[in-house]
């Protein structure tokens, strides 16, 4: 497990007097785990079996059946997908391959359609469009911590609110923008 990974992907973005810091937020919709055979570390069973109360075989066989469907020709959703709810089961300790998704270089997401993707390329745009926030043209990224200052936390706010940015996202975006 890419243990580096941050709990949130995000781009900053220098704006005049301080830096923006835009996470991803996943909305835990279960899109990208349907029809889709994730790939897990095998250091990382035991934390599943952990997670999940039950013995390391059980989760092998389950990966091993459907292993089997996907080589067969017929996909299944990822056997940790919740069945009701859409969320993943393992999500504290998901695969590398997992904690990778959606890339954020412009890609983008291929053909699953990623509501917290679509939530972060709409803030991302808000801000790089936003007078308010680029006034002064647009700086390299520096180097150390510019926080928002309490003057500009309105526009800032006004900016998230023409995103529609959700409330999972603006708790996020508060954390990781202090
Ligand atoms: S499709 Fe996107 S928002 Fe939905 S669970 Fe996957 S990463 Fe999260």
């Amino acid at each position: 497990m890419d243990v580096t990974a941050p709990a949130h992907p995000h781009k900053v973005i220098a704006c005049r007097e301080y830096n923006v810091i835009v996470p991803f937020v996943c909305h835990r919709c279960g899109n990208c785990c349907r029809r889709y055979e994730p790939i897990i570390e095998l250091e990382l069973l035991p934390e599943i079996a952990r997670s999940l109360g039950e013995p390391i075989d059980v989760i092998q066989n389950r990966l091993g059946a459907d292993s089997l469907s996907h080589s067969a020709g017929h996909p299944t959703d990822c056997c940790f997908l919740h069945p009701r709810h859409s969320g993943c089961i393992i999500y504290e300790v998901r695969p590398t391959d997992c904690r990778q998704f959606p890339p954020l270089t412009g890609v983008g997401t291929g053909a699953v359609d990623c509501p917290g993707y679509r939530e972060y390329s709409r803030v991302l745009n808000e801000f790089t469009c936003s007078p308010e926030h680029l006034r002064q043209g647009r700086s390299a990224a520096a180097g150390g911590q510019r926080q928002i200052p309490p003057h500009a936390r309105r526009d800032v706010l006004r900016t998230l609110t023409n995103a529609k940015a959700s409330a999972p996202f603006l708790q996020v975006f508060e954390e990781m923008n202090g």
